[in-house]
């Protein structure tokens, strides 16, 4: 069984953020990192919008304001990203204070999905040139940190010490590492929301302001901004219940032609109690209860017809008030409010109203709400070394699929996190 000092399940930003400060501070390190599909780099294919200002991002039972902003320098150097200019927001945020919301000032950058790609052609030369193993189209099956082995399709490694990164998608996969590692911990959070699509001209403050963050009363917020050359996009999820689509959305750089479209998601945080104590489990009926509406399809609604109370149909889709075509043409035109729960529904629409009336144009007949969108992120393992994720000796978990990022540079920032415990640990 070949040997490696450290072994990284999960290309994307948080695999990425520990191999490259593992290799900077020991670069003689033997390194394996391993994932499964064929390309690398996890979410960094998708927009790459990239935010460098706390809180965004950083999950705050993980991180304290002074420490992800140490870390975020670290991930600006590495990166050197362009910082995109914000201007004359100043109009907006006092609309905002006066409706008892907040508009976040941020630094962003933003590459596009074309540019996410050019980036990670890049950093795979380089982890490539600096000795790393990198195996994509290989999936871990398990870990097994006492004996500090990591079972794969294809083969059986021994390490020193391992990080699985494995991201929303792998969620499962990282619930049976914590189960088969003794490592406790909760899934009680979840965001549940739509996508919102309009012309862009009716939420013109993405000129001055790319991805601009607004948390509302009620624990709504906008999240995953797109202008320019903006589409809707469906990921999907698989396990022994079923398959189920949540939307999301990204943009291409300022290379491509713009489509005049912008879209964002509006999200709800829910933190449930006893007895229903997983947002996965809840995420999961949501989204079937979605599927079973939509007829296996994500559903989209024009505000037209949500305001008025009614279904849209494929039929009145495209009337004269409905100006554009949806990006996500796929999805089947119904009524959301079918499938949304009450609560989060109320939530939505108060925060949509007070949005509409901080950048006036949003409510338009024509904008398209898409449902569902849901994050599932908060995977809450009980860590024993908490400064380091580390759960036990020799396994860390960190990412989107441990809770202890929400976003590109959060998640980087988070593998290098984990690299510092590792470095004392193999020292
Ligand atoms: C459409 C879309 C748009 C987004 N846009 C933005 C944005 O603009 N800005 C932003 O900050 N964030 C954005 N995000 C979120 C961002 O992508 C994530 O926050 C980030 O990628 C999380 O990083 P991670 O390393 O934890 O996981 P990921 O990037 O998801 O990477 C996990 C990797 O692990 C691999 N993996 C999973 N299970 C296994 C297994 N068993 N064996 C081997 N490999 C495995 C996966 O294939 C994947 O490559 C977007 C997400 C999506 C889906």
């Amino acid at each position: 069984m070949e040997h490696f000092d450290v072994a990284i399940i999960g290309t994307g930003p948080a695999g990425l953020g520990a191999a490259f400060a593992l290799l900077d501070a020991r670069p003689g390190l033997k390194l394996a990192l391993i994932d499964r599909n064929e390309y690398s780099s996890g979410g960094l294919r998708n927009d790459c919008k990239m935010n460098f200002s706390w809180p965004v991002g950083f999950p705050e039972d993980d991180w304290t304001r002074p420490v992800a902003e140490r870390y975020l320098d670290r991930v600006e150097t590495f990166l050197s990203p362009s910082i995109l200019e914000r201007r004359g927001i100043d109009v907006y945020a006092r609309r905002a204070e006066r409706l008892g919301a907040n508009l976040l000032e941020i630094r962003q950058a933003h590459l596009g999905t074309d540019g996410g790609l050019a980036l990670i052609k890049r950093l795979v030369a380089e982890l490539a040139n600096r000795g790393a193993e990198l195996s994509l189209g290989e999936r871990a099956l398990s870990v097994d940190a006492a004996r500090g082995v990591l079972a794969t399709d294809r083969r059986e490694l021994s390490f020193g010490a391992a990080l699985v990164a494995p991201g929303r998608a792998g969620f499962s996969f990282l619930q049976d590492v914590m189960r088969a590692n003794g490592v406790p911990f909760i899934d009680n959070v979840v965001d549940i929301g739509v996508r919102v699509e309009l012309r862009e001209e009716r939420y013109p403050i993405v000129k001055d302001y790319y991805d601009p963050k607004i948390l509302f009363p009620k624990k709504v917020r906008t999240f995953c901004t797109n202008s320019r050359s903006a589409h809707v996009v469906q990921e999907k999820y698989e396990d022994e219940a079923g398959v189920w689509y949540s939307v999301n959305g990204h943009a291409w750089s300022a290379d491509r032609p713009a489509n005049g479209l912008a879209n964002f998601a509006m999200l709800k945080t829910i933190a449930l109690t006893e007895p229903l104590a997983s947002g996965q489990a809840y995420a999961r009926a949501l989204g079937a209860q979605a599927m079973l509406l939509g007829g296996g399809r994500p559903i989209m609604q024009r505000i037209g017809d949500f305001r008025l109370g009614r279904r849209s149909t494929r039929e009145t889709f495209t009337g004269d008030l409905y100006d554009f075509t949806p990006t996500l043409v796929s999805c089947t035109p119904g009524d959301i409010g079918l499938a949304v729960p009450a609560k989060v529904m109320r939530a939505l629409w108060d925060a949509m109203k007070s949005l509409d009336t901080i950048v006036p144009g949003l409510l338009h007949p024509s904008t398209i709400l898409y449902y569902p969108e849901i994050k599932t992120y908060a995977n809450k393992p009980v860590f024993k070394d908490a400064a380091h994720f580390r759960a036990v000796p020799r396994l860390y978990l960190a990412g989107d699929g441990a809770g202890t990022s929400r976003g590109i540079t959060s998640a980087w920032a988070s593998g290098m996190r984990v690299a510092d415990g590792m470095l004392a640990e193999l020292a």
